[in-house]
């Protein structure tokens, strides 16, 4: 039997009457077109068609036509829709009408950037943790009031979120989520949930499905889930710190017993590559105007470009576990990012470092927060760019992330980090008037 057949043949079994089939535009947003079963044979074989030029960074008008291929490992039911009517979802590859890969679909940019790394003999493995608010929907809409008053791993009855927060799991659980833990995090509101890593196409395939079912199941609740990365200011914002490793021959190669730290070459290789592109890695892992809220003193959020073993007040940190869990842990990334190119930026950075035998500084032990302007100067420690503009600029300066994202996408960031900008920087805040309506 033909993996098709096969496919239908579950699908026939699960008793499925609509397949979503979903892809992400050029922020990560999941989009969708839903089909009835009797589509599916189609859909699995040519494809569905439909018009790019609607989807944020895709396509110009007169190059509008695209296909939708479903990638069957990604086949899933959603829990949560009726018994009697179940509602599959697959994710797509993008292809254009001459049934070449798509060079905007975030997915391809990641899967070329990963077949980069097969060729060296390695593959890249990714364990996100995932950080989001609860807030209550006032009169239907979304709002900033806190649903808990919780802290760092509280339990009820201050966290209130328990009940949500289990139901959120166990509908990930259902869809095939290997969950490790989840806790109240520190703000008010705030939780986090970590799912086992994997290799970082199916991990950035698990982000944007986290964050969907994540949405649908609080809005069941009566509440929201955001992903933005600081949406109260005074309390910490949500990171989405992503722990990387290498893999070659079945191996952790980050791992390496007899070396200092126990961190093989090839790590410090790694950290040392993307420590030197921190900045322009930044555009795609902190994409919006407020992630740069979030990159501040005080808030567990990094701001400095440095690495260690032991301190979080570091960019890139080295978790205590050796051996097969060996890994580094990059904390800059927010979970408003869209994951495929953020770790497609990541990895080439990292790649690089490994190509070019590239050399990490010194591991910083100290708090870096703690240390004066002078003294990290002194150290060589240089700061993450503080506004999407300028972090715009570091990547279109850098050529070894502009190859992997490719000029289709570097095209679409810059639109778009000029139409923030702009409207970011002629608008009004209250801030302003704060300040300056009763002084002048
Ligand atoms: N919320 C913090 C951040 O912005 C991280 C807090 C933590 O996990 N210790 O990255
Ligand atoms: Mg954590
Ligand atoms: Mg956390
Ligand atoms: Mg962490």
């Amino acid at each position: 039997m033909t993996d098709v057949a096969k496919m239908l043949e579950r699908i026939e079994a699960d008793n499925v009457k609509f397949i979503r089939l979903q892809f992400s535009d050029i922020e990560g947003q999941i989009k969708n077109v839903a089909i009835p079963v009797s589509q599916a044979e189609k859909a699995l074989t040519a494809g569905i068609g439909f018009d790019g030029s609607s989807i944020e960074g895709f396509a110009r008008i007169e190059e509008s036509d695209m296909v939708l291929k479903p990638d069957m490992d990604t086949y899933s039911l959603l829990p949560w829709r009726p018994e009697n009517a179940k509602v599959a979802r697959f994710i797509c590859d993008v292809y254009k009408p001459d049934d070449t890969p798509f060079e905007g679909d975030p997915r391809y940019i990641l899967k070329k950037t990963l077949a980069r790394a097969a060729e060296m003999g390695y593959t890249f493995n990714i364990g996100p943790e995932m950080e989001f608010f609860l807030f209550k929907m006032v009169d239907g809409e979304p709002s900033v009031k806190f649903q808990d008053f919780g802290g760092y791993f509280d339990l009820a009855p201050i966290d209130l979120a328990e009940d949500v927060r289990r139901d959120i799991i166990f509908n990930l659980m259902e869809m095939g989520f290997d969950i490790e833990a989840s806790h109240h995090e520190v703000a008010e509101s705030q939780h986090e949930i970590d799912f086992k890593y994997a290799d970082a196409l199916k991990t950035a395939d698990n982000v944007v499905t986290f964050r969907f079912v994540t949405k649908t199941i609080a809005l069941q609740n009566g509440l929201h889930a955001t992903f933005m990365a600081k949406p109260v200011f005074g309390i910490n914002g949500s990171g989405m710190h992503c722990n990387c490793s290498l893999a070659k021959d079945g191996k952790n190669a980050f791992y390496d017993p007899k070396a200092p730290l126990e961190l093989s070459k090839t790590c410090m290789q790694f950290i040392a590559g993307v420590l030197s592109h921190a900045k322009s890695i930044t555009r795609v892992a902190n994409p919006t105007i407020n992630s740069y809220k979030r990159l501040v003193p005080g808030y567990e959020a990094p701001v400095y470009i440095a690495w260690s073993a032991s301190n979080r007040t570091a960019l890139v940190r080295v978790p205590a576990p050796r051996g097969n869990s060996t890994r580094i842990e990059l904390r800059s990334p927010d979970p408003s990012c869209n994951p495929y190119l953020t770790f497609a930026a990541i990895l080439a950075a990292g790649l690089e470092g490994v190509e070019k035998d590239m050399e990490p500084p010194a591991n910083a032990t100290r708090n870096i927060f703690d240390m004066s302007e002078e003294q990290r100067v002194k150290e060589h420690i240089d700061t993450l760019p503080g506004d999407l503009y300028t972090a715009n600029k570091y990547m279109t300066e850098d050529d070894v992330i502009c190859k992997a994202l490719g000029s289709h996408v570097v095209d679409g960031l810059n639109v778009i980090t000029k139409m923030e900008w702009d409207s970011f920087r002629t608008a009004v805040h209250p801030w302003e008037t704060e300040r300056y309506l009763s002084k002048y």
